[in-house]
């Protein structure tokens, strides 16, 4: 299996900003222990490969630094060359975890999962979306008709929905807090509500009739999984309760239904702002272990 990174691009940020940033080195270090010979370093995505989700005068602001203030406050990070490149790599680390899967039926990106990415605009800390462009990718690259994007991360997918609504190719499917951010939802392939304080037994028993069901019945030949660390009942803006127990479950659970399926999986980490940043590792970690168990 194969396990893309890219820690190595760090973002300046301003002092006092609350995103959790150093969690990427902190989980490349412990990925390291446990399958050394397993991580790459991610490919940029290229133009060609942006524009097939984004404008290509969004793509070009983003990349020459000319995104107005307006633009630049929404995505949530100061501009730098490194932000450019980084959401390059980022993007890239998908893809490429994507391909890999397609031969190797499971592939990591320790980053990505930047689903409040639109075509045209950036929000909530994300600047491309990895999802919507790689899903493209293989359908132009490796004969792939339906790709399948399973976003469990808790806020709703409103830049994928919005990117790929009346694509028919792709099913977005997307299960969120029903109060969270974004306050306007978009209208994905299915989209599922959470209330506030959602447990464990709740959010799987919900997951296993859906799951099963989207994959039976719109048969995808490959599924990007977003596993968000933010449905954790840590967590500072996830409103939901799950324990790490509960989310171990949850990516064993999507791991399963894919293998049994022979469905190849591209696993992104999204999301994930627990008080401690230990935590948000450790559920990411459990996430790439789970993985590694499922497929060995
Ligand atoms: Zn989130």
């Amino acid at each position: 299996m194969k396990i893309f990174y890219t820690d190595h691009f760090v973002l300046p940020l301003p002092e006092g900003h609350r995103f959790p940033m150093q969690k990427y080195a902190l989980l490349r270090e412990a990925v390291q222990t446990l399958a050394p010979n397993s991580l790459f370093e991610a490919p940029a995505a290229t133009d060609d490969e942006l524009h097939l989700a984004h404008h290509k005068s969004y793509v070009e602001r983003m990349s020459s630094g000319t995104l107005s203030a307006q633009e630049i406050r929404q995505i949530g990070f100061p501009w730098s060359p490194q932000m450019a490149e980084r959401a390059r790599r980022s993007t890239g680390a998908t893809i490429a975890a994507l391909k890999s899967a397609l031969a190797d039926r499971c592939g990591i990106n320790l980053a990505g999962g930047t689903h409040h990415a639109f075509a045209d605009h950036g929000e909530g800390f994300c600047c491309y979306n990895d999802a919507a462009v790689a899903a493209r990718v293989v359908q132009r690259d490796c004969g792939i008709e339906r790709v399948l994007i399973c976003d469990l991360d808790v806020h709703q997918g409103n830049g994928t929905a919005s990117i790929l609504s009346g694509d028919a190719s792709v099913f977005t499917f997307s299960m969120h807090g029903e109060k969270n951010y974004p306050v306007h939802k978009e209208k994905s392939s299915l989209d599922v509500e959470l209330a506030d304080g959602c447990d464990d037994d709740t959010y799987l028993a919900t997951l296993k009739r859906h799951l099963p069901q989207i994959i039976a019945a719109f048969k995808p030949q490959a599924m990007i999984y977003l596993a968000g660390a933010d449905p954790f009942e840590g967590d500072r803006l996830g409103r939901l309760k799950l324990t790490k127990c509960g989310l171990r479950a949850r990516d064993t659970l999507v791991f399963e239904t894919a293998r049994d399926n022979a469905l190849p999986v591209a696993v992104t980490m999204a999301g994930g702002y627990a008080h401690d940043v230990a935590d948000i590792v450790d559920i990411h970690f459990n996430t790439v272990r789970t993985a590694l168990h499922v497929y060995s």
